[in-house]
């Protein structure tokens, strides 16, 4: 189980609280670094000049000795320095603190050519900082070692330190606290959307998500919720549309059923009339059972229930065999199915799907076209050398306004003399389902008394 908070907002902060630590205590550590060094490299300095101004006066005296000049200068009473001869004798000592003695020459003070600075704790505890160096004078060749206490360097390191010390904390609680209330801010848009979006159901599937600021990654996926919504509004009064249309379509043939059926009730009627009004009924019953059949056909498309298999398929032997099989239903009506192929194409389809497709559209262009007319079913190549199945007819047309929306399910120009010619107002929407389905288009072009053309144009030939 993780020990982060489940709160994003309190995580947020704690994510925010421990980066800004991190950088406040390197900050920290560079500016205490930073300090040390410039203090101590201060008291070099003052080392430095107490060397060079005990360099100046420094004098030997003809018998070995060392004398130091203008020994009473006050300066001098609260230096703290030796003077060495070259094999570390002691020849000169200015020691102002008693009890306190510097350890004994060290290896490497003896090997440094020139000045070397060092720091050390005396055996009492006390902090100084010692500045060695080898000098000339009057062709003598001496060791001097100054010596300054590096207390002050440490209380003002110390004060420094706990200056961040308070100041650490305290900013890092402003700053958790800034942190919060700034997450809240930015965050307040998030539960503005989730208390909508809770309150959204079937009923106000219309209303949307607040957005802010388009602009930014909050709105932005508001956005893309309200876009959803969208579609699933679409989609869920495409479905309520459909099964109110449904309903309606089973209920006329079904209503015509119990009519006819009331009306062979009533008085006393010969075999002949029987015979007819059971035809009536098993007429009606062939309209249910189309509609029944086209609506199941729908419904598997809609969940994908398909098995769809492409395979390369010869579009004239298939075209001829789908006319040879509505031909019936054409010479009803006197008309002409003619079948144009000069060439051989192939389309990558599935056959049943195709087929379907097509006798749909068949079925309309002998459906409402006038008898005696000529309906050309076309193979060949679009402009995109694309294979194409053209159906061209004689019929009525249809007017602009109408165009966009025959494809659509339940859609009818005329919904009387469609029913009358036993259409279920599907034929249209499962062949433009069914040419899509297998990555083909399919298009109208009409113009009312100029007769209509519906071309299924397919993704690729070979
Ligand atoms: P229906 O079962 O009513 O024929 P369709 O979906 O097949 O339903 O067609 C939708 C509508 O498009 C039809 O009602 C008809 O008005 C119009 N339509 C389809 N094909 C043709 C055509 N070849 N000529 C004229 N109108 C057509």
């Amino acid at each position: 189980m993780s020990l982060l908070p489940k709160n994003v907002r309190t995580r947020l902060t704690l994510w925010y609280v421990l980066a800004f630590t991190l950088l406040l205590l390197f900050y920290a550590g560079i500016s205490i670094t930073l300090v040390y060094i410039n203090l101590r490299n201060n008291l070099d300095d003052q080392l430095q000049q107490d060397y060079e101004i005990v360099e100046n006066l420094i004098e030997i005296l003809p018998d070995g000795s060392v004398r130091i000049e203008s020994e009473e200068d006050p300066y001098f009473y609260e230096r703290w320095f030796e003077v060495r001869s070259a094999d570390w004798k002691l020849l000169y000592e200015s020691r102002p603190f008693s009890g306190k003695s510097l350890p004994p020459v060290s290896q490497k003070e003896k090997t440094t050519d020139g000045i070397h600075f060092h720091s050390l704790k005396l055996k009492n505890d006390v902090a100084v900082r010692i500045l060695s160096g080898k000098m000339n004078i009057e062709g003598k060749r001496l060791f001097v070692r100054l010596i300054r206490s590096e207390e002050r360097l440490w209380s003002e390191l110390n004060g420094f330190l706990l200056l961040m010390l308070i100041a650490l904390p305290v900013t890092i609680l402003i700053a958790g606290f800034g942190g919060y209330f700034l997450t809240k801010k930015f965050l307040s848009p998030i539960d503005e959307m989730s208390a909508k979006a809770r309150r959204i159901g079937e009923e106000n599937l219309k209303e949307r998500l607040p957005v802010k600021n388009p602009d930014d990654e909050l709105g932005n996926l508001a956005l893309v919720f309200n876009e959803m919504l969208e579609r699933i509004q679409k989609s869920f009064l495409r479905l309520k549309q459909f099964t109110s249309d449904a309903a309606h379509e089973l209920r006329t043939p079904l209503t015509a059923i119990r009519s006819i059926g009331e009306v062979g009730l009533h008085g006393n009627k010969d075999a002949k009339q029987y015979r007819e009004i059971i035809g009536s009924i098993l007429e009606e019953n062939g309209r249910l059972t189309h509609l029944v059949d086209n609506l199941l056909f729908l419904s598997r498309a809609d969940s994908k229930a398909f098995n769809k298999r492409l395979a390369p398929l010869e579009l004239k032997s298939f075209v001829e065999d789908a006319a040879e099989f509505i031909r019936p239903l054409a010479e009803e009506k006197n008309q002409t199915l003619a079948v144009q192929s000069e060439n051989e194409i192939m389309a990558s389809a599935d056959r049943a799907l195709l087929r379907q497709a097509l006798l749909n559209i068949l079925d309309n262009a002998i459906k409402y076209s006038p008898e005696n007319s000529i309906i050309i079913i076309r193979v060949d190549l679009s402009e995109s050398n694309r294979a194409l199945i053209e159906v061209k007819d004689n019929g009525p047309g249809i007017s602009e306004e109408h165009l966009e929306k025959i494809f659509e399910r339940f859609y009818r120009v005329d919904k009387g003399r469609s029913r009358e010619m036993g259409g279920t107002g599907l034929g249209l929407a499962i062949a433009h389902w069914a040419v899509a389905a297998q990555g083909g288009k399919l298009t109208v072009e009409s113009k009312i008394n100029k007769g209509s053309s519906f071309k299924i144009i397919f993704e690729s030939y070979k």
